[in-house]
């Protein structure tokens, strides 16, 4: 081993497969048991959420990323009122229509989903469908101005921990579900698949929120874990603007998006590049309408990251310190 390449603990590369295959298994066995979708979803999603918790308060990656209270409950506010409650809403409000939907492209031949398959390969093709769907939605989120005040509710957060993955508004939720769950039920993939993709979405935004120290080696390749997300929250656009996808790393690489520099690791100093706004819930509701107003009271002139933490910062795997860099142009918003 190199001497200034010190040991990794287990967790490192070893607490990312393990959650996901473990909360996979769970809620499979759950609903094996005769548990219905929606427990069985949410408990494998809760129990990974508390281990998770613990690890992040016992062994943080970057002390600076430990949300005080008021962080912490804003982002549970978000997780459970926008996160878990919009998406229930709406698979509740829309799945008549969208079961009438399968039914009529059946009778055209289009309900092309192999529910005969195995449960596995469903999930993998239901991630490529899913994902294909969110990693324009995201880009577009960020691509097209006018619409980045709502996606700017989730990049607001300059503390990286799990429940940061639920801080995001809920019209962001809401074209994340048209675009990847509402598609898969009109294909015709059963219950089964949508919830086992259910608990790959959740726990997977948790882990790749986590501060935690996690390495994914090859896996980087194919899943979007932690770190390539953490690249995608820094206040650089150039690294912002890159590895879109959510569960899946894949269409990064197939449209040129995927950022993950050999030999570094992402920068402690995530957050909005334009400005940094307080952690309120109804400031977050009401951001898409109010952006050029508060980004204009809380502008960032400029980057200012935290300083290097010695405790977790090694040579030769971190950032160096960003610089200074102009805000991100002016949105119009009506
Ligand atoms: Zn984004």
């Amino acid at each position: 081993m190199h001497p200034s390449r010190p040991r990794q603990p287990v967790r490192t590369w070893a607490l990312y497969p393990l959650l996901l295959v473990a909360s996979l298994s769970g809620s499979w066995a759950l609903q094996w048991l005769g548990l219905a979708s929606g427990p069985s979803v949410s408990l494998a999603i809760l129990l990974p959420a508390l281990v998770i918790q613990v690890i992040e308060r016992r062994w943080p990656h970057h002390r600076s990323w430990r949300p005080n209270r008021r962080t912490w409950v804003v982002d549970l506010s978000h997780s459970l009122l926008s996160s878990a409650a919009v998406p229930s809403l709406l698979h509740a409000a829309t799945i008549g229509a969208l079961h009438a939907g399968t039914e009529r492209l059946l009778t055209w031949g289009l309900a092309l989903w192999p529910s005969d398959a195995p449960l596995g390969l469903q999930l993998l093709g239901a991630l490529l469908v899913a994902e294909f769907g969110t990693y324009w939605a995201h880009r577009t989120y960020h691509e097209l101005l006018p619409l980045w005040p709502i996606h700017a509710v989730h990049h607001s957060a300059e503390k990286m921990h799990s429940l940061a993955a639920g801080r995001t508004h809920p019209i962001n939720i809401a074209t994340t579900f048209f675009v990847s769950t509402a598609p898969l039920v009109l294909l015709g993939a059963p219950i089964e698949t949508i919830a086992l993709l259910n608990v790959f979405t959740g726990v997977n935004g948790l882990l790749q929120h986590a501060n935690i120290d996690m390495r994914l080696g090859p896996l980087a390749w194919v899943f979007a874990g932690p770190d390539l997300h953490h690249y995608h929250h820094s206040r650089l656009l150039a690294e912002s603007n890159a590895n879109y996808g959510s569960n899946l790393i894949v269409w990064d690489v197939v449209f040129g998006t995927r950022h993950a520099p050999q030999g570094q690791r992402p920068s402690a100093a995530i957050g909005l590049n334009e400005a940094s706004l307080p952690d309120h819930f109804w400031l977050h509701l009401g951001l898409p309408f109010t952006y050029k107003r508060n980004t204009s009271r809380y502008r960032r002139s400029t980057i200012t990251p935290p300083p290097p933490n010695p405790a977790t910062t090694k040579p030769g795997t971190s950032w160096p310190d960003p610089p200074t860099q102009t805000p991100r142009k002016p949105v119009t918003v009506s």
